[in-house]
């Protein structure tokens, strides 16, 4: 199963892959934003990381709490409460149960997608982070319900979540700062959808 220790692996390496694609998350926002998702991001993180090291929490859920506290204190722009929601609503699905198994992870995804559609109001299709997000929550409870441990529904997650974040390519922006550009937002990935594709994929190779 998934324990807090391998949560907090799983952010790290989230982190890592975050600063590593700084720049690339920079010129994504740049084109149809304000240029700031990989700076946003990289600083979110970055605390994220040294909170839940200094203090470990003890459970995946206080984890994933203390993340979300962090993110909305530290991002700012929409990503930073969009995401923090995500985290709080994952934390509550998963209680204070120890470790997770594939169908805890799932239901973690499930959750976190609900809270980006409560915080932003966005459907499918409206070029935003739940283009990479919801496809990757259907994928994530498809394998969890054929029996997937935690890594495999997050390697599954993370697939349908990349094919997701590339499709916003095609899509006119309906909801942020993307918005404003109407038909011309078409043509460019949507930043907070490579973001989200980013960090399953890293925790998808975190976890055991
Ligand atoms: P800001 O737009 O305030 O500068 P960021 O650049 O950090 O914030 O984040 C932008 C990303 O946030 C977008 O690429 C998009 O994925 C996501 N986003 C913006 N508004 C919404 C919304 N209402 N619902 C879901 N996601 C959103
Ligand atoms: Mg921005
Ligand atoms: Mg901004």
């Amino acid at each position: 199963g998934c324990t807090a220790q391998n949560v907090i692996e799983a952010l790290r390496a989230g982190a890592e892959s975050i600063a590593e694609h700084r720049d690339e998350l920079v010129a994504l926002d740049r084109e149809i934003g304000d240029a700031d998702h990989g700076e946003n991001m990289d600083r979110g993180f970055r605390a994220v990381v040294s909170a839940v090291t200094s203090t470990p929490p003890e459970t995946p859920g206080a984890v994933l709490k203390s993340a979300a506290t962090v993110l909305i204190s530290t991002v700012g722009g929409a990503s930073g409460p969009l995401y923090g929601t995500a985290l709080l609503r994952a934390a509550s699905a998963v209680g204070d149960a120890a470790e997770l198994d594939g169908a805890g992870v799932a239901k973690a995804l499930e959750a976190a997608s609900g809270g980006v559609v409560a915080r932003g109001k966005a459907v499918a299709g409206d070029k935003t982070m739940l283009d990479a997000l919801s496809p990757a929550v259907e994928a994530a409870k498809a394998a969890a319900d054929s029996g997937a441990a935690p890594r495999e529904v997050l390697t599954a997650a993370a697939e349908a979540a990349a094919e997701g974040a590339r499709g916003t390519g095609e899509l006119v922006a309906r909801k942020g700062r993307a918005s404003y550009l109407g038909e011309r937002s078409a043509g460019h990935v949507d930043p907070g959808a490579r973001s989200t594709a980013l960090l399953l994929a890293a925790f998808a190779g975190a976890v055991a």
